[in-house]
């Protein structure tokens, strides 16, 4: 095994990896490596939307903002810590900056304002994008900047394991190289944990296909959680991943679900609603009503989902949206006011969806022809999928893992957030985790030296763990099964429906399915997609048993996640949403608790004289 000696390890190359790596260098730290499957792979620069939102303090014109009130929104989704919400908000602007510094094409007017929209969950206009594609744009240029300061980049690389010293501090990892199976150990002061969301945790997914996550590797490890059940889903199509938001619902297409080979196709909506013309105007407010919302799933446009969800999960059927045809007694005249209004007022009152769609957004429709999907004549299957965790890791206000110390979760990884959170605000925390680990990083370092780092242990923990890992890749079991068998056990029981009545049997199956895959192992031939297998069966344990938990506790339906009870859907209880649920594996157990969450420091008038003092202390970090 070779090893290499570094100051700070950032494992993964999505936006908040690439983000940590070029801070640190800015910081001073020179020896800084990232290791990742590959500059081209994650979620970030994999991903977008109709209007891919970033969202920050609000910055345009006369309309009033400040940390204070944007940390007070980020703390009304509830289970949210208010000295994170602050950290994100306080830092918000300069971390925004620093991307429009970079060339990230953010819109702004002739006086260099910036001007902002409200997105979900928003009391103002604090979101911006740069057009479908916003974090694709971040991650090119973080790239760019990157190789500019020449920060060493290692590609092709799995990392199977970190490696944690007896007294719970994170020494680096151990990774192997995806192609050749070399395997190498990196031995960090610190590690910036960036590996993105748990992408492949699910068979419904719009996270991109290349994308897994890699959160089992420190659950297994022992570093906390919280948050874990607080998940987002939404429509998605799936043969190509992209989110049907926006004008790809509000051109009202057909919903249509056939059997498995295509044949007897239904307007499976009519059964459940049988008005015709409440089918087109949920149909059409589903666009920008877009996530999941427990909220909206009695009379609401969340049906939709629910009727779509029934259709594949319960029923075993496809579904599609039709473009060519509009649903069956679709009459524009008896849209509701709201739907009629805005599509004339967009020119788009022609007689099909597909016409409609062309006239609001024709990039929508070329997007799907450039990935061979044509709306004029195909069929585009949908389904009910994951698209990103607010919970995750628990770091403290320096994204540190208050378990393991020298980790730093940054980026989706960390589950900074609660029960819901204003659209962009996953972009914005993975921007402000990187630079608050960064400075966090450089400061320590600065002040403690060389650092003391008892390499020999390391050393050795890391020859364990390869020898594990090699060990697991001299089994027998079929990872492809394995690997779709918790993904269906994750879409079935742990995704926006939660049956109170199957939870508790499913966690005890992930908790089998990852033991048996640590007993019989996978063949050679897996290699990394083994390994991968290993920590995604472990992180779905943790999810299921965390929400089998939440279940038990009473916290009932919230955010994204409707939970059904014996007499149907089970409201939500009253106080959870000032608790934030943590989770953490023991070597043996998974143990879950509610901890109140912590209030927004108070906003105090300051003054500058002591502030400055405390500062040139460097007393803002915490004691060594
Ligand atoms: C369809 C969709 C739309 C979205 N829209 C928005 C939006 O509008 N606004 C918003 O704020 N958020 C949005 N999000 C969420 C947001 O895009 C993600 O949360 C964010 O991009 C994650 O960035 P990241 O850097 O944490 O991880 P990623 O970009 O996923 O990067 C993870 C990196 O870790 C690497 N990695 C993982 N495991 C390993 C391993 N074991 N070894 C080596 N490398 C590893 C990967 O290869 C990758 O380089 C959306 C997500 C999706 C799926």
């Amino acid at each position: 095994m070779r090893r290499r000696r570094v100051q700070a390890l950032v494992i993964g190359s999505g936006a908040a990896g690439l983000a940590a790596a070029l801070r640190l260098k800015a910081l001073g730290v020179r020896e800084v490596v990232v290791v990742t499957e590959g500059l081209q792979h994650g979620t970030s620069i994999n991903t977008g939307s109709d209007k891919q939102t970033y969202y920050k303090l609000g910055l345009y014109g006369d309309e009033p903002d400040s940390p204070h009130q944007l940390a007070r929104t980020l703390f009304d989704g509830g289970s949210m810590h208010g000295d994170l919400a602050l950290v994100e908000a306080a830092c918000s602007d300069r971390c925004f900056q620093h991307l429009v510094n970079l060339n990230v094409p953010f819109p702004r007017d002739a006086y260099g304002q910036f001007i902002g929209y409200q997105t979900d969950h928003d009391t103002r206009r604090r979101a911006t994008s740069c057009g479908p594609y916003t974090s694709r744009a971040m991650c090119r240029a973080l790239i760019d900047a990157n190789r500019a300061a020449g920060t060493e980049v290692l590609e092709g690389w799995g990392v199977s394991d970190l490696i944690v010293l007896k007294g719970r501090r994170c020494a680096g990892a151990v990774a192997r190289h995806a192609r050749t199976g070399r395997w190498l150990a990196l031995l960090a002061d610190d590690t910036v944990f960036a590996v993105g969301g748990p992408g492949g945790l699910y068979r419904d997914s719009v996270y991109p296909a290349v994308h897994n996550g890699s959160i089992g590797i420190a659950l297994e490890a022992g570093a906390r959680a919280q948050g874990l059940p607080e998940s987002q889903y939404g429509m998605a199509s799936i043969r190509f991943r992209w989110n049907v938001s926006g004008s790809y619902l509000q051109a009202v297409p057909r919903l249509v679900s056939t059997d498995t080979a295509g044949n007897d196709p239904r307007e499976f909506l009519n059964d459940a609603l049988p008005d015709p013309d409440e089918v087109a105007s949920l149909t059409f407010l589903k666009g920008y009503q877009w996530p999941f919302d427990v909220r909206r799933a009695a009379g609401g446009s969340s049906r939709i989902d629910l009727l779509v969800h029934r259709e594949r999960c319960e029923r075993g059927r496809r579904v599609f949206l039709d473009f060519q045809r509009n649903p069956a007694r679709f009459a524009f005249s008896r849209l509701s006011a709201e739907a009629r209004d805005y599509l004339v007022r967009s020119g788009a009152r022609q007689r099909t969806p597909i016409e409609r769609l062309c006239a609001m957004n024709p990039d929508a429709v070329a997007l799907y022809a450039a990935h061979g999907i044509d709306l004029h004549r195909d069929l585009l299957e949908i389904a009910v999928c994951a698209q990103h965790n607010n919970g995750g890791l628990a770091g403290d206000i320096w994204y540190e893992s208050d378990t393991i110390a020298h980790l730093y979760p940054v980026g989706e990884v960390n589950g900074s957030h609660g029960v819901a959170r204003p659209g962009g605000a996953a972009l914005n925390a993975g921007q402000v985790g990187a630079f608050r680990a960064a400075e966090r990083i450089a400061a320590r370092q600065a002040a403690t030296g060389a650092l003391r780092l008892d390499e020999a242990e390391a050393l050795h923990v890391a020859a364990a763990r390869v020898a594990a890992a090699r060990r697991l890749l001299g089994g027998t079991r079929d990872w492809r099964a394995d690997r779709a068998d918790l993904r269906e056990r994750m879409t079935a029981c742990g995704g926006m429906l939660r049956d109170a009545a199957r939870i508790v049997a499913a966690a005890a199956a992930a908790r089998n399915l990852y033991t048996a895959i640590c007993r019989d192992g996978y063949p050679s031939a897996a290699g990394n997609h083994g390994l991968m297998n290993r920590q995604l069966a472990f992180a779905h344990w943790a999810y299921l048993s965390a929400i089998a938990f939440q279940i038990e506790s009473g916290t009932g339906s919230r955010g994204s996640a409707l939970v059904l009870g014996p007499d149907g859907p089970v409201p939500e209880a009253a106080g959870f949403r000032g608790q934030v649920l943590e989770t953490r594996f023991d070597g043996r157990r998974l143990r879950h608790r509610w901890v109140p969450r912590r209030p927004i420091p108070p906003a105090t008038d300051g003054w500058f004289e002591t502030i400055w003092a405390r500062f040139r202390a460097g007393a803002i970090y915490p004691k060594p």
